[in-house]
This record gives C-alpha cells, sequence and structure tokens, in this order.
C-alpha cells in the first residue's frame, strides 16, 4: 500500500480552490475518497484506479 499523497494543487490537473471534491485549500491533503485526488502511480484518479489497494 502506497502512503504517497499528491495535495491539492500539485495534480496535472489543478482545480480551483478549495477542492471541489472534499473542501480542501491548496497544499492539503485530500479527504479519503476524494474524487479530484491525483493517484501519484498512474496518474488517474485515486479514488478508482485502485493503485492504493494493492
Ligand atoms: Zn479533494
Ligand atoms: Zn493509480
Amino acid at each position: 500500500m502506497s502512503d504517497r499523497r499528491i495535495p491539492f494543487g500539485e495534480e496535472k490537473h489543478r482545480e480551483e480552490s478549495p477542492c471541489p471534491g472534499c473542501g480542501v485549500y491548496y497544499f492539503e491533503v485530500h479527504a479519503p475518497g476524494c474524487p479530484i485526488e491525483e493517484c501519484p502511480e498512474c496518474g488517474g484518479q485515486r479514488a478508482e484506479c485502485g493503485c492504493d489497494e494493492r
């Protein structure tokens, strides 16, 4: 299980603060399951790609 997290504002596709998925501000870590959080392994949505569950 990877403990690497990409804080809000460091994704390739930066959204306006606060996060539209979980409400955190730039450089805070997303709430668990946030659809905006980017996976550091594959660059996809961390909540859906499944990389964290291996
Ligand atoms: Zn978020
Ligand atoms: Zn992934």
